[in-house]
């Protein structure tokens, strides 16, 4: 690798899995990608990926975070597969870290205080916060001395006003247990506006646009002036959108009903986030949104409602953030979903002719590439810009470390 400073290693830390990247940022090449799986059981797995090379897959002994960081470091200066002559060229690594509640609205450099903030906000990321900052202590100790930077999906979403992220219940909910919506995918929300941005010729502080990253988990976000006005999810990601598993808006008196039936609310949690979605109601219990359009395809008519309830969500709220943002300069599609399925960004844009989008369907047929998917008669542009969050965390990591 080059001398130059510029060695940055991303590390996505779930509660079994730790995901990395290594990038080159003044090409912004992507060297080395790979996870380690199934940490803390007999089965952890590690697979290496460098571009142009064959996947290696190995057992390994990874009883938690932290041997499973050392083995990734051990395999990235391995004199056989590895990238780097030693660790010493790691000049700083980029955690994605779900919930910093309010306390951050860009990626911060880790210190005592910001773990201290990582940790108080457990409560409202149970299953990530931990996780995040267990990869954040496991590079401490690996890589002593490197800077780590905490990329925060919720940092992007701050900008929301009060009247946009407040909920209307009574004050001492939100004063004294910060219950309000926060937004998530922040920080694909973020690249993607700024690639949208680039690719319309705008200044990013002009856009407003109406983004929908559609995947296994789904959010929208109006962005006006380059800043989210408002966004789908709430409080925690199970809310707006109908998802993979997850069931998005419900009335609330839905969970007290279920409460009222003797779901318990570890019960009631399960089922919304993890029984719920496309899971619940395709016919075929898949979340996966190729198998629901296959099954759609071969006549199932619960396929076929589950992709209308799919559809029927986004351009409710598309419409609505159409009008927040006072009319945008795109509508973007992105995510797996969005920037995939051919179909589902036919049936959602038909649902949009009121608002003047006219989809070309010779340009729909494209995937996982930026291009406009409407007509030039469209009164809106509709377009694809594939999402990049590792790349997002990089470059922010990389601003950091050079102090700007
Ligand atoms: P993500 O969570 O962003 O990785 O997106 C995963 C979702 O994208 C799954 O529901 C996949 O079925 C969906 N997806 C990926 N490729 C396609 C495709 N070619 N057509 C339809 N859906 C797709």
């Amino acid at each position: 690798m080059s001398d130059q400073k510029d060695t940055i290693l991303v590390i996505n830390s779930g509660s079994s899995s730790l995901k990395f990247m290594l990038f080159k940022m003044s090409t912004e090449t992507m060297v080395v990608k790979g996870l380690v799986e199934r940490i803390g059981t007999p089965q952890a797995n590690l697979v290496y990926q460098r571009p142009g090379f064959d996947k290696l897959e190995q057992p390994i002994q990874a009883d938690d975070h932290g041997q499973a960081l050392d083995k990734v470091c051990a395999t990235l200066c391995d004199p056989g597969v590895g990238v780097l002559k030693s660790l010493s060229e790691v000049d700083a690594v980029g955690h994605r870290v779900l919930h910093c509640g309010e306390y951050y609205s860009d990626s911060v450099a880790v210190d005592e205080n910001v773990k201290k903030v990582i940790r108080d906000c457990f409560e409202l990321g149970p299953l990530h916060n931990p996780a995040n900052l267990q990869g954040i202590l496991a590079c401490e100790k690996a890589l002593p001395g490197v800077m780590n930077v905490a990329v925060i999906d919720t940092a992007f979403h701050q900008t929301m006003p009060k009247y946009a992220y407040l909920y209307a219940l009574p004050k001492k909910f939100y004063d004294e247990y910060k219950i309000r919506k926060y937004g998530f995918h922040g920080t694909s929300h973020k690249f993607v506006t700024y690639a949208t941005a680039e690719y319309l010729g705008k200044p990013k502080d002009e856009l407003n646009a109406v983004i929908c990253h559609l995947g296994n988990g789904s959010s929208i976000s109006a962005i006006k002036n380059g800043k989210v006005l408002d966004t789908s999810m709430g409080l925690t990601p199970l809310a707006g959108l109908v998802m993979g598993t997850r069931c998005g808006d419900l009335d609330p008196a839905v969970v007290l009903t279920m409460a009222r039936k003797g779901y318990s609310i570890d019960e009631i949690d399960k089922i919304m986030n993890k029984q719920s979605g496309l899971l619940a109601i395709n016919g075929v219990n898949s979340s996966d949104m190729r198998d629901t359009e296959a099954a759609a395809k071969a006549g199932n008519p619960d396929a076929q409602n589950a992709l209308d309830m799919f559809a029927h969500r986004i351009a409710f709220y598309i419409g609505g953030y159409f009008t927040l943002v006072g009319g945008p300069d795109a509508i973007v599609f992105t995510g797996g979903i969005g920037e995939n399925s051919v179909n589902s960004r036919k049936i959602i844009c038909e649902r949009l002719k009121a608002l003047g989008v006219e989809l070309d369907e010779e340009r729909n047929q494209q995937r996982g590439k930026a291009c406009v998917i409407s007509s030039d008669s469209s009164k809106v542009k509709c377009i694809v810009m594939p999402t990049n969050e590792e790349l997002m965390i990089a470059r922010d990591t990389y601003r950091i470390f050079q102090g700007k």
